[in-house]
C-alpha cells in the first residue's frame, strides 16, 4: 500500500526504459534505493563496477531536476563513489552525465554515471583540447555571464 501511494506521486514516462526499472517491470542490479534515488550497475559497463544514479522522478536532463532533489542526488553520488571505491579498491573514478542526444545522452531520464578507475585501464573520456583565437575567451566568458 505505501510502495503503491509512493509510486502515484512519482512522475513517471511510460516508455523510458529507467521508469521501467523503478517500477520494478525490468530488472536491474540495484546497489541503493530511497524515497527518491535509484542506484544500479550500467549493464554495459565503461568498467566493472559502472554505477547509475537516477532520480526516481522521470526529468529529461539536468536542467528539469528541481534543486532540492539536485542536492540530494549528489551527496548520493558522493556516498556511493566512497562505498565503490571501498569495495573495488579503484584509485579513482570519473563523474559523468550527459545532457541531451547531442552530448550522447542515450537515456533520457536524468541520471549520473560513477566509472571506477584504476591505473592503465584504457579508458579514454578525452577530448581533443581547442583552443581559442584572441580575445575569444573574455567574449565566451562575457556571454555566458550575461545568463547567470
Ligand atoms: P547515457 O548515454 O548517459 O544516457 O547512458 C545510458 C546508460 O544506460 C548506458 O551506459 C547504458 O549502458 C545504460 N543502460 C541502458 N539500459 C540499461 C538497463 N536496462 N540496465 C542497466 N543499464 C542500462
Amino acid at each position: 500500500m505505501q510502495e503503491q501511494l509512493q509510486e502515484q506521486r512519482l512522475r513517471v514516462d511510460e516508455n523510458c526504459v529507467f521508469c521501467k526499472i523503478i517500477k520494478g517491470e525490468i530488472p536491474c542490479a540495484k546497489i541503493y534505493d530511497d524515497d527518491r534515488l535509484l542506484s544500479f550497475l550500467d549493464i554495459a559497463p565503461a568498467n566493472k563496477g559502472h554505477a547509475l544514479i537516477v532520480t526516481k522522478n522521470h526529468y529529461d536532463t539536468l536542467l528539469d531536476v528541481p534543486e532540492e532533489e539536485l542536492s540530494i542526488l549528489l551527496k548520493t553520488v558522493k556516498k556511493i563513489s566512497r562505498a565503490m571505491s571501498s569495495a573495488l579498491g579503484n584509485e579513482g573514478f570519473n563523474i559523468l552525465m550527459n545532457n541531451e542526444k547531442v552530448a550522447g545522452q542515450l537515456v533520457p531520464h536524468a541520471h549520473i554515471h560513477i566509472i571506477p578507475r584504476f591505473s592503465n585501464d584504457g579508458i579514454k573520456l578525452n577530448w581533443k583540447p581547442n583552443k581559442y583565437k584572441e580575445k575569444e575567451i573574455n567574449e565566451y566568458k562575457e556571454n555566458i555571464k550575461k545568463f547567470l
